[in-house]
């Protein structure tokens, strides 16, 4: 039986893997809508290859570019559509069994709850839906049935070596689940050099090829922090049972320490295709274009405690956890808008864990319980961090 695919995001490094690999199968998978943003000559290629029956772009202006790019070929017959209804029209279709959820940002929670609600198999990479609204899209997808497949590479790794009933942790004699992270590029940088990071060197990660605000994410290993979080809600996993271990070499991506003393690792070449090929494949193994790991040109796995004075970030996001109600939404959209600001040269890389930190000590209302209440919080705190951009940028 051939799966039906909505790609949310199909133009970014997630989206563009994954139709990757959807190609290498073409009697497996067929295209049902695809979803971009400001690329729209790319999601009209993509359209001309894949055919799907609906693309939809962010905003009007975007729609009617593309509808422009997609005139050059009279056969294309996509319908074009815009905005959030529109990409949780395609999430949720019943024409549609599973959802790519690769937006960036609090962006993709509207879509990726609409694929919740309606019962939808979702391949997960967008971690901020997690991170904003963990509880309510666990609840969601417990009451609808829908099926949560993480694409997160080390949530892929975790979810491989967990047992098949990943219920109860406890039960199955799961003492710890290892997130491990490359530390990114600036893990031996001298911490005065800090300030004086720009953009280009934040966004060249030393192993993984991936979208900018990730990368930027990962240099500062908020990526790390709110990757906790997202295994807290996945595998029901309490904070002090999350441990973090630098691996520079991106080789091991997540291990899972059983009671007995064992630990299992997932390891491979650091390329996405994989953890989306397994996700996209399951029950069965399929290819991914993903070169061999090769043992022998490997020279050494190390692995290291991460500091919190030179990764300030991952300490907030812990805090964030373990705190927990609306506070990791908060996080992130300060996040969201220093990560932004800094990409656009207006703050320095260390003012980002500054407007976090100064967002996580104001008190904000509303309510975690409800998509709009969190989106109130979530428009709250960016408001805060923005104002608190203001100050810092560069005079
Ligand atoms: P990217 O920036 O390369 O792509 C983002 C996609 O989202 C693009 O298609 C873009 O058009 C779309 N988009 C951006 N803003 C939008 C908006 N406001 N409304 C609608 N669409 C919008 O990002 P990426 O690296 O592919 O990451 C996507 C998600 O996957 C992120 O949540 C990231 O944390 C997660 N993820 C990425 C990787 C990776 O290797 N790239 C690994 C693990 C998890
Ligand atoms: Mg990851």
């Amino acid at each position: 039986m051939t799966q039906s695919l909505t790609i949310l995001g199909s133009t970014g490094s997630i989206g563009t893997s994954t139709l990757d690999v959807v190609a290498r199968h073409p009697e497996r998978f067929r295209i049902f809508a695809l979803s971009g943003h400001s690329q729209t000559a790319k999601l009209a290629e993509q359209c001309f290859i894949f055919r799907p029956q609906y693309a939809v772009t962010a905003n009007e202006a975007q729609a009617a570019e593309l509808r422009t790019h997609l005139a050059a070929a009279a056969s294309c017959q996509t319908a074009v559509l815009h905005g959030e209804q529109a990409l949780c029209d395609i999430a949720a279709a019943p024409e549609t069994d599973g959802v790519m959820a690769a937006i960036v940002g609090a962006a993709g929670l509207p879509p990726t709850l609409a694929a919740a609600r309606a019962g939808k198999t979702i391949y997960l990479a967008n971690k901020e839906t997690l991170v904003v609204s963990g509880s309510l899209f666990m609840q969601t997808a417990a009451q609808s049935g829908a099926h949560i497949l993480p694409v997160d590479s080390e949530h892929n790794a975790i979810y491989q070596v967990l047992p098949p009933e990943k219920g109860c942790l406890k039960q199955n004699g799961v003492q710890s689940i290892i997130l491990t992270a490359s530390g990114g590029p600036f893990l031996h940088t001298d911490l005065a050099d800090f300030p004086a990071i720009t953009p280009e060197q934040a966004v060249k990660h030393p192993n993984w090829q991936m979208g900018r605000k990730i990368s930027v994410d990962s240099a500062t290993m908020m990526n790390k922090g709110l990757e906790l979080i997202e295994a807290h809600w996945l595998f029901n996993c309490p904070p002090d049972k999350l441990e973090t271990v630098i691996h520079p070499q991106s080789v091991v991506h997540s291990m899972v320490r059983y009671a007995d003393g064992s630990v299992l690792a997932q390891m491979g070449t650091p390329d996405m295709r994989t953890p989306i090929a397994y996700c996209l494949g399951l029950p069965e193994r399929i290819a991914s274009g993903v070169p061999p790991l090769d043992f022998a040109t490997l020279s050494a796995l190390t692995f290291e405690t991460p500091d919190y004075r030179r990764f300030p970030c991952l300490e907030l996001a812990y805090q964030a956890m373990q705190a927990g109600g609306g506070v990791p939404c908060v996080l992130n959209a300060a996040n969201e808008i220093a990560v932004a600001a800094f990409l656009a040269g207006r703050i320095r890389f260390t003012d980002i864990a500054r407007t976090v930190r100064h967002c996580l000590e104001q008190d904000f209302s509303g309510s975690h319980h409800s998509l709009e209440g969190l989106l109130d919080l979530d428009a709250a705190a960016r408001r805060a961090a923005e104002a608190f951009v203001q100050q810092v940028a560069h005079r």
